[in-house]
């Protein structure tokens, strides 16, 4: 946090989850009445009523989450799922069973029972490397919320009969809260919890509305009242602004408004550079019915297609029908353009409640994406076969996660072969003739991507991992965040090489990690010869219209400059310096 000149304005930073900017009063979501709890002891004679006062408030807290979902309005129906998920949650053997069980042997109050349950669900959450993973704890602590609540009888505000236009400022917002969001009431998110992969982000995006997550103290230094700007596109905000900043922001939501209507009425248009070169721009979706939004904001296909989101929150793996049908359904909504679905990349089996847990004491290089399923072949197999099924419905392409030798790549490609023998027998329609490619996201891969090449269609470089991988950078760690650059020479040199042996091996070469949704990358991208690129839905327009500025020749020549560089920030002001026009007009939509 920094002050500015005038004493009152405060800049606070934190996770630009949803972009644009919003000015208004901050209106706090308060969380009284459960941060304290008491423990104490109850005897025996008292077991069974405690043990049905805790029955009841599930009870209780369920009816609630029910009568939430029924009131959902018709835009945010997609979200019902989620708090579909929190129903089942409530009754889920590791938070309901272990609370009564734990009343039961420690001979504690349920809220202490409860707060004991979390407590240990949490530590064991937060030691998964994926964000993904490491949100749910946000669901597990939003159920035992809630259910405190009606413990402690405690109600809390409803965001629904919030009547004022404002700004939401909370600890974190459960998505039974986000879902009750009213676009002409509220303004925007901002909350001390969450990052860019959290529901709140997720809902805030599809909302359209700017969300700020991850502030830590948020809610300890705003009060109600307060006037606040949100930046969700820099992840800034402005406590107390002055009067010059005010106007300054006001002038930049008008310009933001006029640039986005622009880039959108663009974006359905496809992508050619200004010699004629066509550059795919995609969508990556964790859930399926975030397919619209690609289409709304007019990606060519879905580049990447994380297919683990469907597994979690549940309480035994998804069947191949299950699967199947909302591969389907994304498929036949793309079709004819391609959907690229990523086989299961989870950490290992602790990660889904339902399996057999083992400790990992660096789970990130541990049993996860294609070793897990290597090691589990009935589960592989199950979501191949969904794969295959859904392939006869459009343009499927299979990608297989965090390879990182040769092995791999023919043992997956045989699982495959297994799959489509098992519909063969079954007599189900499907596809077999579908591209097959893996992700580029870990060192030895891309050291061994002339090997790997001949036995694939495509590459899809991940750079999310790929630089966490090469920079040693835990990539969901803050206090190493400031080193995480894709322009770091060690990451540009690694994308050229992948994809010169692409070419060399005349196959396709993309990338899906979060490098290729930032305009700013887009000459480099674009000089290295990537063929598809593939993002957040949102930030497909900007790309898409910072294509159309380029041409490849100047930017292949530009790349040997790149290359000369020693440090990511003399890349950054060589790109700068060479692009600020085109820059100018295109980086403010992101
Ligand atoms: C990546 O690693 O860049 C990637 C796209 O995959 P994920 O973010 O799902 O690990
Ligand atoms: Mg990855």
């Amino acid at each position: 946090m920094k002050t500015e000149n005038d004493s009152r304005q405060t800049i606070l930073e934190g996770i630009g989850a949803s972009p644009g900017i919003c000015i208004g009063k901050a209106y706090l979501v308060d969380k009284e009445g459960v941060d304290v709890i008491k423990k104490y002891y109850i005897s025996d004679d008292q077991l069974d009523n405690e043990k049905n006062r805790f029955k009841s408030a599930v009870k209780k807290a369920k009816d609630e989450l029910h009568q939430i979902i029924e009131d959902i309005p018709d835009d945010l129906r997609e979200n019902a799922d989620i708090l579909e998920t929190h129903v089942v949650l409530l009754k889920d053997k590791m938070l309901y069973g272990r609370a009564i069980k734990t009343i039961e042997q420690d001979r504690v109050n349920a809220e202490w029972a409860l707060k004991k349950v979390v407590a240990g669900l949490k530590k064991k959450f937060n030691r998964l490397p994926d964000p993904f993973f490491r949100e749910r704890v946000a669901d597990i602590a939003h159920v035992s919320d809630r259910i405190l609540r009606s413990l402690a009888g405690v109600d809390k505000v409803k965001i629904k009969d919030i009547d004022k236009r404002v700004i939401l400022v909370a600890e974190d917002l459960s998505p039974a809260e986000t879902s009750q969001i009213q676009l002409e009431k509220i303004k925007g998110i901002v909350t001390d919890a969450g990052g860019v992969a959290s529901h709140t982000g997720i809902i805030a995006r599809t909302l359209e509305i700017p969300a700020l997550l991850g502030l830590e103290n948020a809610t300890s230094v705003i009060q109600g009242d307060d006037l606040i700007i949100v930046d969700g596109t820099e992840g800034k905000l402005i406590l107390s602004p002055t009067e010059q900043t005010l106007l300054e922001y006001e002038e930049r939501i008008h310009e933001y408004e006029i640039q986005k209507a622009f880039l959108n009425r663009e974006s359905h248009v496809s992508a050619k550079t200004k010699d004629g070169v066509v550059i795919k721009v995609m969508g990556n979706i964790e859930l399926p019915e975030e397919v619209v939004s690609v289409k709304t904001y007019g990606g060519d296909g879905i580049g990447l297609y994380r297919t683990e989101f469907q597994y979690l929150a549940r309480n035994n793996f998804p069947s191949e029908f299950e699967l199947f049908d909302k591969y389907r359904d994304v498929v036949e909504v793309m079709a004819p353009q391609p959907v690229t679905i990523r086989t299961l990349d989870i950490n290992g089996d602790k990660a889904v409640s339902y399996t057999t847990s083992h400790d990992e004491t660096n789970p990130a290089l541990g049993l996860r994406a294609i070793r897990y399923c290597l090691k589990k072949p009935d589960i592989f197999k199950t979501q191949l076969k969904a794969i295959l099924r859904a392939a006869a419905f459009g343009n499927v392409r299979i990608l297989f996660p965090m390879i990182s030798c040769y092995d791999e790549v023919i043992e997956a490609k045989r699982m495959l072969d297994v799959a489509a023998q098992a519909l063969e027998d079954e007599d189900r329609p499907y596809r077999r003739d579908i591209e097959i490619g893996i992700m580029m996201e870990v060192p030895s891969a891309v050291i061994i991507a002339d090997i790997l090449a001949k036995e694939v269609d495509f590459f899809s470089i991940g750079t999310n991992d790929l630089i966490q991988y090469s920079l040693a950078i835990d990539r969901v760690n803050r206090q190493v965040a400031h080193l995480y650059n894709p322009l770091h020479p060690s990451i540009i040199r690694m994308v050229k090489r992948v994809s010169d042996v692409a070419k060399e091996n005349n196959i396709k070469v993309f990338m899906c990690g979060e490098m290729a949704a930032h305009p700013i990358h887009v000459p480099i991208l674009l000089g290295l010869s990537i063929d598809e690129l593939s993002m957040n839905p949102q930030s497909i327009p900007a790309v898409k219209s910072m294509i159309r500025s380029l041409d490849t020749k100047s930017s292949a020549s530009f790349i040997d400059e790149v290359m000369e560089q020693k440090t990511s920030e003399d890349v950054m002001e060589l790109t700068q310096r060479k692009y600020a026009k085109i820059l100018a007009e295109n980086v403010y939509f992101h």
